[in-house]
């Protein structure tokens, strides 16, 4: 039979223990069983609506996360000021999410709203400009949905919890738009050598241009071209 010598054995409660007693894991079993049913009773009054929706709650959750850890894991984090935190957040949430309710302005504010980027077949430049949009990410979660070219969407709306939603053309309606193919995005021109139709490389804007020098976009004012395609979506 091997037999520990102290100092081994101290080292072993230390990695099982830290430093406290094997008592205190009775401690342990006790609050966990206490702040469950308090995450269980905050959860119900946040609601199903809540939980896990916008910044907000995402925010929340995460206050909330290390207010009922805390309590189970360390000793000399008691049980009432955890409950009390739980109960606080629940009220604050309470009072916001009727203020949000009644009060859209405050909504935008604390949810964040939809930004609409694409309209009619282009970029909605006016009211994404000024805005931090990755035109890359939009481009690849379009082309995620099947979406070759802009010239396919009627509108599309960034969310606020970071997701797109895309309302599409008929396929009879559907014009010549912006690829969105990486292989034919790439291919930038500053001069127009046939007449064809093309995309303006920054807003999307489609026109049929004649050979030219250069030209110059009625719309943002840009003087780099794609040539736009008219493909109907499949699928
Ligand atoms: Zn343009």
């Amino acid at each position: 039979m091997i037999l520990l010598d102290a100092n081994e054995f101290s080292n072993l409660h230390y990695i099982l223990l830290g430093e406290e007693e094997w008592s205190y894991l009775l401690q342990v079993l006790l609050k966990c069983a206490v702040m469950f049913i308090v995450v269980i009773a905050t959860l119900r009054l946040i609601g199903r609506r809540g939980i896990m929706q916008g910044v907000f709650e995402v925010l929340t959750i995460i206050m909330l996360g290390s207010a009922a850890g805390d309590p189970m894991l360390y000793k000399n984090v008691g049980l009432l000021p955890a409950i009390l935190i739980f109960i606080t957040i629940g009220a604050f949430y309470r009072i916001t999410d009727f203020i949000v309710a009644k009060y859209s302005l405050f909504e935008t504010i604390v949810e964040g709203r939809a930004i609409r980027f694409v309209k009619d077949g282009r970029f909605d430049v006016e009211n994404f400009r000024s805005r931090e949009l990755s035109k890359d990410e939009l481009f690849s979660d379009m082309r995620k949905e099947g979406v070759s070219h802009l010239g396919q969407i009627k509108a599309a709306y960034l969310e606020p919890g970071g997701e797109i939603s895309i309302f599409y053309f008929e396929d009879e309606e559907v014009r010549y738009g912006m690829p969105l193919f990486p292989e034919l995005n790439e291919q930038e021109l500053n001069e127009i050598n046939e007449e064809a139709v093309y995309a303006c490389a920054f807003c999307g804007h489609t026109e049929k241009i004649k050979p030219a020098r250069e030209y110059t976009c009625i719309v943002c004012k840009k003087k780099v071209w794609l040539k736009a395609i008219k493909e109907r979506r499949i699928g």
